[in-house]
């Protein structure tokens, strides 16, 4: 598939209207405990796959639960079966639920022995850790915790490589995982991913020292979808690095 930037934004934005017919409940309880104008601006971060209580497919109804405060100005929101949870609050540390689901894609970019292998992880599909400070703007902080291990948020430039994951290929499986201790809300995120690739992407893991690994939470990143333009535009809510194969 050979997309330019524009198309590739359209087929997001219609893969995502697809996904937004989900019809996601949200009680007066969750709502005044948020916030209404924080709610509406990150719910769409938040991805109906697997419910966070029992962990089977969450199907085409979701119902959203705010957790916290967490270190004062911290919301965690997650996704439920109606019957497991329902849409509510309860108070910070009071909760115990299951690592989100991720998602990931992989692709190749680049001829013969300069392809490199590019990758974007959604890693916490059903959780999102949200910061409402008392003043100023809300802000998705999910994605922290990779940027406390070396993760920079997207300059459209070819990120800094960190030596606190790394990539490893068994055969067509392609894996990357974290070598180093995560602080913090450790739990809203899997430490390890996992895909079968192609025999394109594995020719250029096999060549190239080091994968592009791009971060969000904004997308569920879709075979359907080219991954290269994540890379190419500066974006805040994207974070990525280099990181390098172990042989
Ligand atoms: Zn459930």
């Amino acid at each position: 598939m050979d997309l330019d930037h524009d198309e590739y934004m359209e087929l997001l934005k219609a893969q995502t209207l697809l996904l937004s017919r989900r019809k996601l409940n949200v009680s007066s309880e969750v709502s005044d405990f948020v916030g209404k104008g924080c709610l509406k601006r990150w719910q769409n971060d938040i991805w109906p796959i697997a419910c966070q209580t029992c962990g089977k497919p969450q199907g085409d109804e979701a119902f959203i639960s705010a957790d916290g405060l967490f270190d004062d100005d911290k919301i965690l929101l997650s996704l439920h079966h109606g019957k497991c949870r329902g849409s509510k609050t309860t108070p910070r540390h009071e909760i115990t639920m299951r690592i989100p689901t991720w998602a990931a894609s992989i692709e190749s970019r680049g001829e013969g022995e300069d392809a490199v292998p590019l990758m974007v992880v959604n890693p916490s599909c059903e959780q999102l850790m949200i910061q409402r400070p008392a003043i100023g703007r809300s802000r998705n902080v999910t994605l922290d915790i990779f940027t406390a291990i070396g993760f920079k948020s997207s300059t459209g430039t070819v990120p800094d490589l960190v030596d606190t994951m790394e990539a490893r290929l068994d055969g067509n499986r392609l894996t990357v995982a974290l070598t180093a201790k995560l602080s913090g809300e450790t739990s809203i995120s899997a430490q390890s991913f996992t895909l079968t690739v192609s025999d394109g992407v594995r020719h250029a893991a096999q060549h190239s020292p080091f994968l592009m690994v791009a971060m969000t939470t904004k997308m569920l990143p879709l075979q359907l979808v080219e991954l290269a333009p994540v890379f190419e535009d500066e974006d805040p809510e994207v974070v990525s690095a280099l990181v390098p194969f172990r042989r």
